[in-house]
This record gives structure tokens, sequence and C-alpha cells, in this order.
């Protein structure tokens, strides 16, 4: 299929309309078969569940163009199971597992000519979500849901390589204990918008936020989870029951283990070790790992030994090889790279 025109290497994060998306209602009791339309729009009532009460959950996974020529996905189970356990949790109905995948690859296929060559450093990025439609004034959950995945080609996430950002510690909370930070809803970026508005007033690239009850342990930012690479070269990242589960998180935690033969720690930070780490990452699908150079403290500054100029080597090694198991040219581990 002919590629769309597009100047692949300088498209940002936006939306741009595609050609189809798949969508799937939920009516008494199931979903029914879906299907592929052409119509970007949604009509819901006014009185929709998600409109008044915030009940949607969502995903992000990207499509894209290995070395051979594949048009790949990056392991989608992994954001089934996810959106399974999101809908568990503000009272709506699953989605399978294999439907989902099924799905996925429908709308990619039907897409083709939106997914970026290789090399280009773009990809086709793929958000499934799924909302309450019918009214519901008294608060309970909807009876009827949509499950709709679109796609969107975006660019590069680094132009001419990732320079390290710098974060701040938040005043502000993400996520309460036993709350819905582990889950991907829409409501936990409401709360999250005035923050990182803040934060970008303020010249800071992002928030770290801090474990609500206590505000002694790191927990994650407002999309990404961080990675710390000890001074003796360990892997360490925060383990919390209100941080969203990352799959590029657990995906570099495993090729840290198998692939370089690191040792990972998957526990507890404390704010106060954060200053003695080596080096210091972002994780998420977006970027894969945006490096942070600088973390900032009312007042105080954690500078790590990386610097401002470029990757720490060890966040590095970890970047390479899991955007090369990505892009086919290291051998990937079984179930990761589903061909479209
Ligand atoms: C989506 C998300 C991430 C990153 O998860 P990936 O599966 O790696 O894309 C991290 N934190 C939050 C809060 C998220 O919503």
């Amino acid at each position: 299929m002919a590629k769309q025109n597009i100047d692949w290497s300088n498209i940002g994060f936006g939306y741009m309309k595609t050609g189809e998306r798949f969508v799937s209602n939920y009516k008494d009791g199931k979903w029914d078969d879906g299907i592929l339309t052409e119509d970007a729009t949604v009509t819901i009532s006014e009185c929709a569940g998600v409109l008044q009460y915030a009940q949607t959950v969502f995903e992000g996974l990207k499509a894209y163009t290995t070395s051979t020529g594949k048009i790949v996905v990056f392991r989608p189970d992994l954001n089934a199971s996810r959106l399974q356990d999101s809908c568990k949790r503000l009272e709506m109905p699953t989605y399978p597992v294999d439907k989902f995948i099924e799905a996925i690859k429908k709308v990619v296929k039907a897409n083709e000519d939106f997914v970026p060559p290789y090399g280009t450093g773009a990809t086709l990025y793929i958000r499934p979500y799924i909302f309450g439609t019918n009214p519901v004034i008294g608060v309970k959950p909807a009876d009827e849901y949509q499950f709709r995945v679109f796609t969107t080609p975006v660019g590069p996430y680094f132009k001419g390589g990732a320079k390290p950002i710098t974060i701040k510690v938040s005043d502000f909370d993400r996520a309460a204990p036993h709350g819905t930070g582990h889950i991907k809803a829409g409501l936990n970026y409401a709360m999250s918008l005035h923050a990182i508005v803040t934060a970008h007033e303020e010249g800071f690239d992002e928030n770290m936020y801090l474990d609500a009850a206590t505000r002694t342990k790191v927990e994650e930012t407002g999309g990404a989870n961080f990675l710390f690479i000890t001074k003796d070269g360990k892997v360490v990242t925060p383990k919390s029951n209100s941080i969203l589960p990352s799959i590029t998180r657990r995906s570099l935690v495993y090729v840290a283990e198998h692939y370089l033969g690191l040792e990972v720690e998957e526990r507890e930070v404390f704010f106060d070790e954060v200053k003695d780490f080596a080096e210091c990452g972002l994780c998420g699908t977006a970027a894969v790992i945006s490096p942070v150079g600088k973390i900032y403290d009312h007042g105080n500054e954690i500078c790590f030994p990386s610097g401002m100029e470029e990757m720490g080597p060890v966040t590095k090694k970890l970047y390479d090889t899991l955007t090369g198991i990505q892009m086919g040219t290291i051998e990937a581990p079984e179930g990761w790279i589903v061909e479209i």
C-alpha cells in the first residue's frame, strides 16, 4: 500500500485523523462483534456515564516498521490484560484479550499507509479505550459502553538525540493509597493537569510524585515509571501499589536481567536515597526511556553524574537493547513482537 505523503520525521505528538477506527458496543450484558468505520466522531447522550462520572479507561501502544520491513506491535497482550484490570476497578465490563489483539491488528492493517517507514523514528500510536455511554445521573456504573481503537501517526520522541530533562518534586499527589493509581484511567490524568501545567510554568519538564501517605517514597511521574541506576550498576525501580505497571518498565527489567546480566531491585525507593544514584530515567511507550539529568526539590537540586548532555551509560544500554528488540535487530523474547 502506498504510504501517506507525510514528513514522518517532523510530525509531533498530536492527533491526526487516519482512515478507519474499530468500534464495538456493549449492551444487554455483551459486546457486539464490532466494526471498522471511517466515522471519527462519537455521538452519545448528554448524560453519558463518561461525561458525568468519568467512567473511562485507556491504553497506549505503537505500531511501527521493523528493520526488515514488517509492521509489528509490541506486547499487545499486556495492554489487553491491563485494560481489563482498569475496567474491573471502575466497574466496567472487560473486553476479551483475544478480541482486543484482533481489533488492534484490524485497525493497524486498515491504516497501513499511516505506519511510518523504518528509520524515521516515527510510529503509529494506537489508542484503545472504553467509556460509559448511556445516561447515568444517580451515581452508579453505566450499563452500556463503547470500546474504540483509533490510530494516529506520531513523530520521533527525541529529535536529535535524547537530552536529559529536569523534573521537580511535586507538591501535589498523583494517587492515594488504595486508590486508582495502578490503573490507566482518564481520572488519574484529569487531576494531574494542574500539576503539570504548574511545573511547566516553573520551567520543569515533569513532576516526580511521592507517595501520598508519607511523602518519603518515590512513585512515578504523570505518565512514566522511574528507573534508577546505582553507582555499582544495579537497576532499581520503585515498587508501590499506587503506580501504573508500565509495560516498558517491565520489559526493561527483563532486558536488564536476561540480556545485560544486571541485578535488578524492585522495591520501595525513599526520596532520601535518590541523591546517591548514578542515573535516572523515565519509562513509557512514547519515549521508551527519557533520561533525567536533574531533580529539583524545594530549593535543593540533585544532579546526576550522567549530566545534562546525554543518557547515562547503563540507561543507554537498556535503551539500545530494548529498541533493538523492538526494531528487529536483536532477537526478541517469545511473544513480544506481534506481526500485523
Ligand atoms: C501509561 C502509563 C505509564 C507507562 O506505561 P507503558 O505501558 O510503559 O506505556 C506509566 N505511568 C502512567 C501513569 C501511565 O498512565
